[in-house]
């Protein structure tokens, strides 16, 4: 037997069935018309925004990363409840337009940008985060052919990391950003060029659940981004601290302690040397924000018994789910929270593997778990599936097709 994930707070059972934003899981599928679906809870959106707001100190601003979760109704919700929203893709920057968000609160980090992405964006007005010194030459040429004064920061690539995050993306060598070292004189440059100066982009890492990681590293963060401020010459309008808040998928994991990093922040931001005291802050989350606020319902097609063990064939799997079954940047595979949604609130009963509906070993939803007796035609409800579910999964592979969303 291994032990399930914990099950985020905010869900209840309404007749025996999990309920989201106060509706049974059974109503929302006939409303959607089919499985597998994602649901979106607007009042957890809401509830954790709220929580954020409570904890962290009145001068950061709270931006929202577009790729954990870019369904047009979650961006239309998120527009009434963060300050900015971070993109990484041309894609994203028209998702985040067409959801009507104006580009004055969009910055737009990520490698590889092609000329007509930054073509596109400068001519929104929307922040660059430049990635290297090459992309700052193609930022400044094609605001010079539009005629218009781009809006600049530089991503820095920061000489540490965010210890026991799920995925490091600083600190050595990295794809990502500008090697500290040598953005004080891009900085200048780009001051210079009569550029909107925005300031720095400092992002170290994803998904750490270590208040004491989180708060160290944006200690580290503040002291890089003075050092090079000062070296640039030029006070630091802004300063995106990055994010990497994480939350509990799997068992024993522990909620992230939000009240000890605000406080730690507050902290700093009381002692800011000159070169910071005008910069206005932000964090930009994605994970943290809208994670918890998803489930994935998927519907049991068959029930089968295989020397011995037991198999729920449900009709999703990992084309919607790729996290859930262990094949996006983990080492061991271990369950997320997964629970049978029409039996939310009956005892366990028996041990059973849950698994997708493709034809590959590697489509596991839930792997040798106690669970109520299940029956074909029972929905599962795979948690934590609000971010990286839908945006991050490979939904074509054998012929699937994406999973139904809604917001509810
Ligand atoms: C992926 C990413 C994020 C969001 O990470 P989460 O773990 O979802 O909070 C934020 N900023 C940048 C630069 C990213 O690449």
């Amino acid at each position: 037997m291994k032990p399930l994930g914990p099950i985020p707070a905010g869900y209840t059972a309404i007749d025996g069935e999990l309920a989201i934003s106060g509706r049974k899981a059974s109503e929302l599928v006939a409303e959607a018309g089919s499985t597998p679906l994602f649901v979106y809870s607007r009042e957890l959106l809401a509830r954790r925004v709220a929580d954020l707001r409570a904890a962290m100190p009145d001068r950061l601003a709270l931006h929202y990363a577009v790729k954990a979760n870019p369904f047009a109704p979650v961006l239309r919700e998120m527009a009434l409840l963060v300050d900015g929203f971070d993109i990484a893709s041309g894609g994203e920057l028209a998702m985040v337009r067409a959801a009507g968000i104006d580009p004055s609160r969009i910055s737009f980090a990520g490698p590889g940008k092609r000329t007509d992405e930054l073509e596109q964006a400068i001519a929104a007005g929307v922040t660059l985060n430049l990635e290297s010194e090459g992309e700052a030459a193609r930022a400044l040429d094609a605001a010079a052919r539009l005629g218009i004064t781009p809006r600049l920061a530089i991503r820095v690539n920061p000489d540490f990391d965010l210890k026991g995050s799920g995925m490091k993306m600083g600190g050595g060598a990295k794809q990502f950003g500008v090697d500290a070292e040598r953005v004080p004189a891009l900085a200048r440059l780009v001051i210079e060029s009569g550029a909107e100066w925005r300031g720095f982009h400092i992002f170290a890492g994803s998904q750490a659940l270590g208040p004491a990681a989180l708060i160290e590293t944006q200690a580290q963060t503040l002291a890089l981004a003075a050092r090079l401020a000062d070296q640039s010459g030029a006070a630091l309008p802004h300063c995106n601290l990055g994010g990497g808040f994480g939350i509990p998928y799997f068992p024993g994991d522990q909620a992230l302690d939000i009240a000890a990093i605000g406080a730690a922040l507050g902290e700093a931001f009381s002692k800011l040397p000159d070169v910071l005291r005008e910069t206005q802050f932000c964090l930009e989350l994605g994970r943290y924000m809208v994670g918890e606020a998803g489930v994935y319902l998927t519907r049991i097609v068959d029930r089968k018994v295989s020397h011995g063990d037991t198999f729920l064939i449900v009709d999703g799997g990992l084309h919607h789910q790729l996290a859930a079954s262990g094949n996006f940047g983990t080492v061991v595979r271990r369950n997320y929270p997964v629970a049978i949604a029409s039996r939310f609130d009956a005892p366990t009963e028996e041990v059973v593997s849950v698994v997708g509906c493709l034809c590959t070993p590697l489509d596991r939803v839930a792997d040798k778990a106690e669970f109520p007796r299940a029956e074909v035609g029972d929905l599962v409800a795979v948690f934590c599936a609000g971010a990286y579910g839908a945006s991050a999964s490979p939904a074509q592979f054998l012929g699937q097709g994406p999973a139904m969303e809604m917001l509810v």
